[in-house]
């Protein structure tokens, strides 16, 4: 018997509503709108949770916070619309600035108990050598979210949800930007859709910096489906809630 027999990968494929937890607005889609457009053209519902308010990244210096708010959902919802996502939430803090762990962490769980997802896609927290704080925090409070959703005595940020929580299924998390992938999705027939989507992210990047992020992913597609009988893919490490804790 193996590990994979107890605690077998869980099936994104029949995947039926996911919240994807991101730490800046375009997080989700750099590294996963191929597998979360194919999804969503499955029937699934998605849903985008933003943790960070994304000010420090907006190339025209020349904006106000409330124009660069403006530009930065603008680009979230013309790339929402290519990749099919239903509803998005925002929980607002500060772009790599200070805020509390636990705060995100009540803030993911509401919005998993109020979503009731049966998968979660969020970054891998245990990235190694990832230096951006956002990513870290929002991907350990994701993980910890999705452990902690049925034990409502870990209060999430809105009491009202709680109290009216009765439970549900998570049935698997799926971690990108990680370096230990366990599943490659084949993207090749949403390759397309997802450079389309990227390229909406117009208030983070200049033109050359677009086509350098292009070319990067470009490659990296097709790196990760060598071996495969696919031509592009997205890898990510999908495991099962009960795997989030202690390794057994
Ligand atoms: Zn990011």
């Amino acid at each position: 018997m193996t590990i994979e027999t107890i605690l077998p990968i869980p099936d994104l494929s029949s995947a039926k509503r996911i919240l994807c937890i991101q730490p800046h607005y375009d997080d989700n889609d750099i590294a996963a709108a191929g597998i979360l457009t194919q999804l969503s053209k499955n029937g699934a519902e998605l849903f985008y949770l933003t943790a960070t308010d994304d000010l420090k990244g907006v190339v025209d210096a020349s904006l106000s916070n409330e124009e660069a708010a403006a530009a930065l959902k603008r680009d979230q919802f013309a790339a929402a619309k290519i990749v099919g996502v239903k509803d998005q939430y925002w929980c607002g803090y500060p772009d790599a600035g200070e805020y509390n762990y636990f705060d995100l962490r009540r803030d993911f769980l509401k919005h998993i108990r109020l979503l009731k997802p049966d998968f979660v896609f969020a970054p891998d927290a245990w990235l190694t050598y990832e230096g951006h704080r956002d990513h870290v925090q929002t991907g350990l409070a994701a993980a910890e979210a999705v452990m902690f959703a049925g034990l409502t005595k870990i209060a999430s940020s809105d009491p009202g949800v709680d109290s009216a929580y009765e439970g549900h299924e998570i049935r698997g998390i799926a971690l990108y930007f990680t370096r230990e992938p366990n599943y490659i999705a084949d993207i090749t027939s949403t390759w397309e859709d997802k450079i389309a989507a990227v390229r909406c992210y117009e208030a983070q990047f200049d033109a050359p910096g677009m086509d350098e992020l292009v070319m990067a992913l470009d490659m990296k597609s097709q790196q990760v489906a060598q071996g495969q009988a696919f031509a592009r893919g997205e890898p990510l490490k999908v495991l099962h809630t009960s795997a989030l804790h202690v390794g057994i």
